[in-house]
């Protein structure tokens, strides 16, 4: 349960939200996530128990898209921790993007002109095993220590700035109250005019896109911009599209996907293809594939640079050009995200396309 707002001793489960009934809720141990799934142990032969730093942790919404006894669900493989975490892999790095060296006042990070991220909370609704936060030094690094004073001094100074980027952990796993709060006091900085989201909340508890939610949302002064964090077509079920429905209520919002290219998840076009046809099915746009940021404990799903490149030319080959995402990597001290160019377009004569990058 987020920690910034306890619940008091007057309240009753009744006046808390749902969805943070259902954040309470949320399935912390291997056997239990085991057991709802009827799955044995020894058809998990690699699965360990999680460390003590980035415990298990999934909400039983997103447990309910998952295939009842199958062991290489893509769903499952994104929360269950393998033994592969443990192994150390050279080249991978604590901080692999270099965000602290991109920290200008705790929690929040000026890499990239005009855009400043602003790190809310270390909460997650879910533990995603190949997060590149998951060594992310939050107790030294959160926007909110002193009610945002400090991240709001640099804001109201630095001009440049127009696009504040809500990240964390994920903002939503604020209360709204809070984020109302935070909101009202960006939206009095004349030079910002946009307010970008970035969570995986929409898709892990839908519930979360509330009327509390659409009403502070709807109601702020900056163009909304929500990312949400989607990477196979099963995490979309009929309540994820309904949520999503409910944003796109919002006069002037973009809705963005983002995904993370993994192994043994959506590394194949046909996966892709269909995440992307899913996604615009709900009014939401593919933003970015991302290369998997090479954090310590992630290498078993890296899907490498060049195979990478080839399934892009399959989906690119396969979609409208809108509803290709852009292949991109994340490289420190680079001044906004590297994206990759396609080898050649299927099918073609074997020629260098220019790709994506000539357009962004
Ligand atoms: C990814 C990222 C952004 C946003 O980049 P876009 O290309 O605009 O999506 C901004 N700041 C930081 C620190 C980032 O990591
Ligand atoms: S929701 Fe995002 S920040 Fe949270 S664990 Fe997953 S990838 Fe990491």
């Amino acid at each position: 349960m987020n920690p910034i707002t306890p619940l008091s001793r007057h309240q009753t489960l009744e006046s808390t939200p749902l969805w943070q009934q259902a954040l309470a809720h949320a399935i912390r141990t291997p056997e239990a996530l085991l057991a709802v799934l009827a799955l044995k142990p020894e058809q998990l032969p690699r699965f360990f128990k999680g460390g003590d730093k980035f415990p298990l942790r999934v909400p039983l919404s997103f447990v309910a898209r998952m295939k009842k006894g199958d062991p290489d669900d893509p769903l499952l493989r994104q929360v269950l921790p393998l033994s592969e975490e443990n192994d150390f892999t050279q080249g991978y790095l604590s901080d692999p993007v270099g965000d602290l060296n991109a920290s200008e006042t705790p929690g929040l990070l000026h890499k990239y002109h005009g855009r400043a991220l602003l790190i809310t909370t270390a909460a997650c609704a879910i533990h995603c095993r190949y997060c590149f936060r998951r060594n992310f030094p939050y107790h030294q690094q959160n926007a909110a220590a002193n009610e945002w004073d400090e991240a709001i001094r640099h804001l109201e100074q630095d001009t440049s700035i127009n696009e504040v980027i809500l990240s964390g952990g994920d903002p939503l796993a604020l209360s709204d109250q809070r984020l109302a709060t935070l909101i009202t006091r960006l939206e009095q900085i004349p030079h910002l005019t946009r307010l970008r989201i970035h969570t995986r909340l929409p898709i892990v508890i839908p519930q979360r896109i509330c009327d509390s939610l659409l009403t502070w949302l709807g109601n702020c002064r900056l163009m909304p911009v929500i990312v949400i964090h989607t990477n196979h077509p099963n995490e979309i079920d009929i309540e994820v599209r309904g949520a999503l429905r409910q944003l796109q209520t919002i006069p002037g919002i973009t809705l963005l996907n983002q995904s993370v290219l993994l192994q043994g998840v959506n590394d194949n076009s046909d996966t892709l293809v269909a995440l992307s046809e899913a996604l615009f099915a709900c009014g939401v746009h593919p933003y970015y594939l991302h290369l998997l940021d090479k954090a310590q404990g992630t290498a078993h799903f890296d899907v490498p640079p060049q195979r990478a490149t080839k399934l892009f030319d399959e989906i690119h080959s396969q979609l409208p050009g809108y509803l290709v995402p852009r292949l991109a990597r994340e490289q420190a001290g680079a001044r906004g995200k590297t994206l990759l160019p396609l080898t050649s377009i299927a099918g073609g004569h074997g020629e260098r396309s220019e790709g994506p990058s000539a357009l962004s």
